[in-house]
């Protein structure tokens, strides 16, 4: 039986899982991401050890490797990323060519998109968005059964101007991401309350307590994300909409006002069904693992 390791770089930490052909997580560690490795060399280094962990366990047949920011997928280069300040870097062949594994590369929305598109909330539909919601918000566009994503460049939605008050990585003010990231809700419910580093877990068991400052956060970043879905639907005619990352657990909470705001809103635009990503947070791990497992299949 092969087995694969799922690496996700992030900016704070590397995620990696190794994972069987059924899709079965075996075992997970996590490793922090070097800083400003420009050249990515301690990066590469922190993969090929981790994935050496894994292989005492379990012989390793092929890796898939995300990253966020801006990339060219088939060539396997980081174009840019400014978390882990990485320009133009030949990623993908730095880290085969240290661990001599074969390594599947893709960007991390677009592969977790890959594990709903599969087998997941999205399988039954041809045109679909997937929105993981976390620090940052992006989307993977499917249209007509295919991830596209213009070179790389398109999907970014948490850039989209909402009317928000707060100012945006960006630069800008009103973004979709300053008000409905996991990081936004957290920074307003502090504005709001005086608390501090209220993640957005607690913030959504606040809310089902009836707690009225963290209800008026939720109301605040849903209705922001309504405001998004609304342009995605105008433009682009989604079956369906699937949200994942962090906020995959409030669930039906998430989910029922952006509904209400659309079915108030929408008029002549076909109306997709919302859902939350059936991997939940695994989906970027098992988006790799799918993607690793593609390699092996070349060939055969
Ligand atoms: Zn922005």
């Amino acid at each position: 039986m092969n087995h694969v390791v799922a690496v996700d770089v992030g900016g704070t930490e590397i995620k990696s899982a190794l994972v069987d052909c059924d899709f079965n997580v075996i075992a997970t560690i996590n490793a922090p991401t070097p800083k400003a490795d420009v050249t990515g060399t301690q990066t590469v280094k922190a993969i090929a050890e981790l994935v050496a962990q894994f292989s005492k366990q379990q012989t390793v047949n092929a890796i898939g490797l995300a990253v966020p920011g801006a990339l060219d997928e088939p060539a396997g280069i980081s174009r840019w990323s400014g978390n882990l300040q990485w320009n133009n870097l030949p990623i993908q062949k730095l880290l085969a060519d240290a661990i001599n594994i074969p390594v599947a590369f893709g960007h991390d929305v677009r592969t977790a998109a890959v594990a709903e598109m599969r087998n997941g909330a999205a399988k039954s539909a041809r045109n679909a968005i997937f929105i993981p919601v976390g620090t940052g918000i992006a989307a993977a566009l499917i249209i007509d059964g295919q991830i596209r994503s213009a070179e790389g460049f398109a999907g970014e939605i948490g850039h989209v101007n909402v009317n928000g008050k707060y100012p945006c990585v960006c630069g800008k003010t009103g973004c979709l991401e300053a008000a409905s990231s996991t990081l936004a809700m957290s920074k307003a419910y502090e504005g709001l309350s005086g608390n501090a580093s209220v993640t957005t877990e607690e913030i959504y068991k606040l809310v089902t307590a009836g707690d009225p400052v963290a209800q008026q956060v939720w109301d605040d970043a849903t209705s922001a994300m309504a405001r998004a879905c609304e342009m995605l639907i105008t433009i682009l005619a989604p079956e369906i909409i699937v949200f994942g990352g962090g906020l995959s657990n409030a669930g039906e909470t998430f989910l029922k006002p952006i509904r209400d705001y659309l079915d108030s809103s929408l008029t002549f635009q076909r109306k997709p069904k919302l859902k939350i990503a059936h991997y939940k947070s695994k989906a970027g791990t098992i988006g790799c693992a799918m993607l690793a497992f593609d390699l092996l299949k070349v060939g055969k």
